[in-house]
């Protein structure tokens, strides 16, 4: 069994842009930049962009975080998103997520410029991605390919079940895996809250890709020996044994399921660190103009 070392692949892809804005920078050329924009003061978001603006500095991006109280008008977001679409010094643009109550997702997800959407959230994006298009795709796919891709997973002709269809993960999963490339090829089930009998269709996948937000929830009877098992789900639970008082498990049972599995990614550990490399690794595309030209 193979273990799919998401935090060893994740340094990895901060090395390799680390060593591009090197050379970048040697060349004279501009520094690429990222900017987020922070909504109120939720204790998971900042801790998100915190790490974010973190890692920017490690590879040698500039970053700005914009903090906007959390009773600011859907008018003013969406001004603050238009000042920085228009600012050319700035190449990628986040909006964390989730917003307050009173001002609409997607609204400000559409007024962000598709060339400066490292969250690759936008209709544009989102439609790039499934024409094969040169697209930003949304960091945790971006992940999920990266980490097959690396590990050198066959997928052409392959069974691919993923659990869950959200905009975020399994759909745009579920189109990444069926289309023209590598990875891809595969002939892809995607599975939701109204499949019926799941765990036979889940027994019949060479790949897995679960991504249902159920802790725990796909056991070893769900899994055919050797298939490839991809745990996106993350849940903090007790654990007076930890200093914190928490551990992370996934929405798979990994002891039961891992011995069954050619391979496997690990919560934490898995495709978790993928996402902040997956937004870098879009913004240096965005500054060396990659993907709109
Ligand atoms: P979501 O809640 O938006 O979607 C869950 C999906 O599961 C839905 O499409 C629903 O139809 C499906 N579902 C629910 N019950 C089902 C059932 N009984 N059978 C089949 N399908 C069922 O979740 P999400 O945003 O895609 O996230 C899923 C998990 O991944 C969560 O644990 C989340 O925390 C985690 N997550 C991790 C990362 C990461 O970076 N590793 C990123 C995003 C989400």
């Amino acid at each position: 069994m193979i273990l799919i070392d998401g935090k060893k692949t994740s340094q990895d892809i901060k090395n390799e842009i680390a060593a591009r804005v090197a050379e970048i920078k040697a060349e004279g050329g501009k520094t690429p930049h990222l900017a987020a924009v922070l909504v109120g003061n939720d204790g998971a978001s900042q801790t998100y962009v915190g790490a974010k603006v973190k890692a920017c500095e490690e590879v040698g991006f500039q970053s700005t975080l914009v903090r906007l109280d959390s009773s600011v008008s859907e008018e003013e977001l969406l001004k603050v998103v238009e000042d920085i679409n228009e600012n050319p010094d700035i190449d990628g643009l986040i909006v964390q997520l989730p917003l307050p109550k009173h001002i609409s997702v997607d609204k400000v997800t559409n007024k962000i410029k598709p060339e400066k959407d490292v969250d690759g959230f936008t209709p544009a994006n989102v439609g790039r991605m499934t024409l094969n298009w040169p697209a930003y795709v949304a960091a945790t796919p971006y992940g999920i390919v990266e980490l097959l891709k690396r590990y050198q997973i066959e997928t052409s002709g392959k069974h691919c079940v993923v659990i869950g269809r959200s905009h975020i993960v399994g759909s745009p999963m579920s189109i990444l895996m069926a289309r023209n490339g590598y990875p891809g090829n595969a002939t892809v089930t995607l599975t939701h809250s109204k499949t019926q009998n799941l765990a036979e269709i889940c027994r019949t996948a060479d790949i897995l890709i679960v991504a249902i937000g159920k802790p725990e929830f796909v056991t070893a009877d769900m899994v055919k020996p050797g298939a490839v098992v991809i745990d996106v789900g993350i849940h903090r639970i007790e654990d007076p044994s930890k200093k914190s008082g928490f551990r992370l498990i996934g929405d798979v049972k990994f002891d039961e399921v891992a011995p069954l599995a050619s391979a496997i990614t690990p919560v934490p550990g898995g495709v978790g660190p993928m996402t902040i490399a997956a937004l870098l690794y879009n913004t240096l595309q965005s500054a060396e103009k990659k993907v709109f030209g």
